[in-house]
């Protein structure tokens, strides 16, 4: 909002324009006015508006040309007076003193204009027939206002109207030659519509109605008013009202119709709230709420905005398949000003067998953003109007920011989500491989990805003790000169070479030595390509004795030539290691002989996931109808059993560590 309003008051001599501030002052006619009032502020706290607003009169006699021309410069509305009973006063406003403002401002951004007909007292009839010519003529002018100083009428209206042509401006949002909204109002509403259309089907009904109703005037709408806004636009429009809703065209049209009854203010409220500046762009404070996020600290999304991004994709997933169709995709984007998510995206995150992104492969691409870039999340929620439909203060109340790393390490525990898994290799040893099948893609579906289409992330959850955690995998570019530090800080480091290239585990060596050997950050090294001969690589260790050297798990053994999806072992490992770095868990192995393989193995068992399973049909299956599986009590209850599974896991993992 604007820090104070100008108001200047020029016209013919002896209009009425010292009164009428005199007038407004003391609530009485002045009987000797001075040629020219002192320049006033009104306070905030005593204007409709609660902005300050200062009254600036002008008089010929007492100031010269190059005054007048400063003070129109400074104004942010004029008044251009007339008396009404003064014929030759009204000629003056077209060939004077609009052409003469209108000189002095630029053409883009004209200073709305107030006409005022001054001494309505000493005449019967009104002016307006003689005025209105000249509104329609002039589009600048926003208003014209009859009035009298000496009987005090509309004398507060008509610094009202003045306020209220600089606060709620008509010209972006409406174009009086065409007599209708103007293109980026509409674009704004329309964005505004969908917003408040929770259900996506294009209208918006009753509870939506109330909703829209309450965020932005704060203050609920009598169902007898609703009825009458329906009933309003049903009587001029034919497809205003549909379903008994309103339809886009409808909320299209209240506004217009409120802009032409002179209750544009409205419209600016609905604006306002929903982001936007006076030139009907998102304002740059609403995109960009203010964040700290201190270093070693990361950036992860909360419950309250995993649950509104549910909605969100439940609003766009028109057929229920679970994942977002090429136009549901387009739909939901339909609030931003630009498609965000690259053909890269779907390279990033799981997708389903068309390729399309998948209800896991959404929330993970919004998890790597929030991780990678937290401004861009905090924009892309505020197309999305998170703040509005989450009813938040801001987007920064959906971002958690961890504690620092360091904090985590030194209490060995950690409340993070995402874990950042870094992976080295030399061209071609299998890490774009490596990150796909972690999506659940084998070499046959690899080898479909267009090469523009790739990327160097991906990122899907894995299990660890029964609880969901996120890891992010980054391929790392082979030919770097050096490392920065953001390129090093990451949970775990995954060192890549092919079982099959005799020359590629000597870069693995290399790294290790280079940049991990003396930092705290757990490494793994992975001997890809697993399904092809081996042979002995061009090293003066095996792989096997550098990880005994140098305490790390032995090499693990991995391919994606798979007929089916690549197995998924390796990635629980890898957060598992991630969230628990100190466990350094020796056992990585899968012998199937100690008692760490024994336990995984028993958590993974058959055995145990029929008892889960049943566990759940039995407490469950009395209250199940189809209706419950939607209804979140239902998974409220399932995710208080899966906790329970989660401390029954965590349980045995102590006493894991504990015996050794
Ligand atoms: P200015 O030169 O435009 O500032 O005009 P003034 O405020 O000095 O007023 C000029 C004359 O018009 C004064 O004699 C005022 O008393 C008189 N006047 C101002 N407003 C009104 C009004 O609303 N009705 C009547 N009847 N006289 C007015
Ligand atoms: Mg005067």
């Amino acid at each position: 909002m604007r820090k104070d309003v100008r108001i200047l008051l020029v016209g013919e001599p002896k209009v009425g324009k010292t009164s009428l501030i005199m007038s407004l002052v003391s609530e009485e006619f002045p009987a000797v006015v001075p040629y020219r009032a002192e320049e006033i502020t009104i306070p905030a706290d005593v204007t409709p508006e609660r902005v300050p607003t200062h009254i600036v009169d002008y008089s010929e006699a007492e100031q010269t040309d190059e005054q007048l021309y400063q003070e129109i410069s400074k104004a942010n509305v004029i008044c251009i007076v007339y008396s009404v009973n003064n014929k030759k006063s009204i000629e003056k406003v077209t060939s004077h003193w609009i052409p003469l403002i209108n000189e002095r401002t630029d053409k883009d951004s004209r200073v709305p204009l107030i006409l005022v007909g001054n001494k309505s007292d000493l005449v019967e009839h009104s002016s307006m027939e003689t005025v209105l010519p000249i509104m329609n003529k002039y589009t600048e002018i926003e208003t014209c206002v009859e009035c009298s100083a000496k009987n005090l009428k509309n004398i507060s209206e008509l610094f009202y109207y003045a306020q209220k042509a600089v606060l709620h401006p008509t010209g972006p949002l409406y174009c009086p030659e065409k007599k209708e909204i103007r293109p980026a109002c509409v674009r704004a509403l329309t964005r505004i519509f969908k917003v408040s259309d929770l259900d996506n089907n294009g209208i918006l009904n009753d509870y939506e109605l109330t909703f829209f109703q309450r965020t932005c005037f704060n203050t609920p709408l009598a169902p007898q008013a609703l009825e009458d806004v329906k009933n309003v636009v049903s009587k001029n429009l034919t497809d205003g009202v549909r379903d008994n809703g309103l339809t886009l065209k409808g909320f299209l049209f209240l506004h217009t119709l409120f802009i032409q009854r002179g209750r544009h203010e409205t419209t600016w409220t609905v604006l306002r709230r929903f982001g936007y500046d006076d030139d009907l762009e998102l304002h740059q404070d609403y995109l960009f709420p203010p964040l700290k996020i201190p270093p070693d600290c990361t950036t992860e999304l909360n419950h309250n905005a995993y649950l509104f991004l549910q909605s969100i994709f439940d609003k766009h997933d028109k057929d229920r398949d679970c994942a977002l169709s090429p136009e549901e995709l387009m739909d939901l984007f339909d609030v931003f000003p630009y498609i965000p998510w690259g053909m890269d995206v779907n390279s990033t995150v799981c997708t389903n067998d068309q390729g399309w992104i998948t209800y896991q492969g959404y929330l993970s691409q919004w998890t790597l953003t929030t991780y990678l870039d937290v401004q861009r999340c905090l924009e892309y929620l505020g197309y999305l109007g998170y703040s509005i439909i989450a009813e938040q203060e801001s987007q920064a109340s959906a971002i958690t920011v961890t504690r620092d790393k360091k904090l985590d390490l030194q209490k060995k525990q950690t409340q993070r989500n995402v874990f950042r898994c870094h992976v080295f290799g030399l061209t071609g040893s299998g890490k774009t491989g490596f990150l796909q099948g972690f999506l659940g893609r084998n070499l046959v579906h690899q080898r479909t990805i267009r090469e523009e289409h790739k990327s160097y992330y991906a990122i899907s959850t894995a299990h660890v003790y029964g609880q969901e955690k996120y890891l992010l995998l980054h391929e790392v570019f082979p030919d770097f000169d050096f490392l920065s530090e953001t390129e090093l800080s990451c949970d775990i480091v995954c060192l890549i070479y092919d079982v099959s290239n005799p020359c590629s585990f000597e870069y693995c060596a290399q790294i290790f030595k280079q940049y991990f050997m003396d930092s705290k950050t757990p490494c793994m090294l992975i001997a890809a390509k697993s399904d092809l001969p081996e042979t002995k690589q061009q090293y003066c260790m095996t792989p096997l004795e550098f990880c005994r050297k140098h305490k790390m798990p032995p090499p693990q053994s991995y391919t994606c030539n798979t007929a089916a999806a690549p197995s998924k072992d390796i990635f629980i490992k890898l957060t598992t290691m991630a969230v628990y770095p100190h466990a350094r868990l020796r056992c990585m192995c899968t012998c199937n002989r100690c008692t760490f393989c024994l336990c995984q193995n028993f958590l993974n068992s058959e055995l145990v996931q029929t008892v889960r399973t049943k566990l759940y049909t039995v407490v469950f299956s009395r209250h199940i109808t189809h209706a419950d599986l939607k209804s979140s009590t239902f998974w409220l209850r399932a995710s208080v059993g899966a906790t329970v599974f989660a401390v029954f896991g965590f349980a045995m993992y102590r006493a894991l560590l504990r015996s050794r």
